[in-house]
């Protein structure tokens, strides 16, 4: 299938998922994923109007932003790693993965020092999982305050990334958690977090009955990624 056939499916499925929880479909962004795909990708999907892309990686999104057209903007996805925030306040329109009090100062710090203020989302590591980045669910309220304090940073709400697995109806119950931690984070900061970012290609019409307000899509729209260097090298 091509990608603006795809494009139209998940387009779809969006609606679908929208309509049987009565939201309008307007209030959410598909968040196109385009690691370890080429630049030529990027702008097949601009072209069918898609603005805003994902990317997990500083060095792969730099390379990857120089060979696209200027006027899209970028969301980072991916694990920060503190030596990267300088880049990453320059690139990204949006940092999606602040999963530490430390990071979250380094970003903040860059962030003055480059005169810019930083719109951030929290990521929740809502199962518990080993392997993943994120803030424990009992730990979001705290570190929702204490991010508040942090002046060049915009705390636009939360993110998190479910358990691999095959049956969407069973990562339901992390995506209802963040939704409660989000609305629970709006109490306490005295005005409503307006994003939640979860659901990706094999669960995002769960997370949209949930209240998913962006869903990063990788291979349900673009296919199978590369390695990143055969992507960059494609262009
Ligand atoms: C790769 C990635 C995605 C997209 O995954 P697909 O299953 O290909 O849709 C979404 N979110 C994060 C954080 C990712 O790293």
């Amino acid at each position: 299938m091509s990608l603006a056939e795809n494009y139209q499916q998940i387009q779809a499925r969006i609606e679908a998922a929208c309509k049987r929880v009565g939201r309008d479909p307007g209030t959410v962004l598909l968040l196109p994923v385009s690691k370890g795909q080429p630049a030529r990708a990027v702008e097949e999907a601009a072209g069918l109007g898609l603005r805003v892309f994902g990317e997990n990686k500083v060095q792969e999104a730099r390379v990857k932003i120089g060979q696209c057209p200027g006027r899209l903007q970028w969301h980072m996805i991916g694990h920060l790693q503190s030596n990267k925030a300088r880049d990453a306040v320059q690139i990204f329109s949006m940092i999606e993965s602040i999963d530490s009090l430390e990071l979250a100062a380094e970003v903040n710090k860059w962030a003055h020092k480059f005169g810019k203020r930083v719109p951030i989302l929290l990521e929740v590591n809502c199962a518990a999982e080993a392997t993943k980045y994120g803030f424990a669910p009992e730990a979001v309220p705290g570190a929702v305050e204490q991010i508040n304090k942090l002046p060049r940073l915009e705390l636009h709400g939360l993110m998190t990334i479910a358990p691999y697995t095959l049956t969407p109806e069973k990562v339901r119950p992390y995506f209802t958690k963040l939704r409660e931690l989000k609305e629970k984070g709006g109490e306490l900061l005295g005005a409503p977090l307006p994003h939640l970012s979860m659901g990706m290609s094999g669960d995002f019409e769960v997370a949209i009955e949930e209240g998913a307000t962006i869903v990063r899509i990788g291979t349900a729209l673009f296919g199978a990624r590369k390695p990143v260097a055969a992507a960059l090298a494609e262009k």
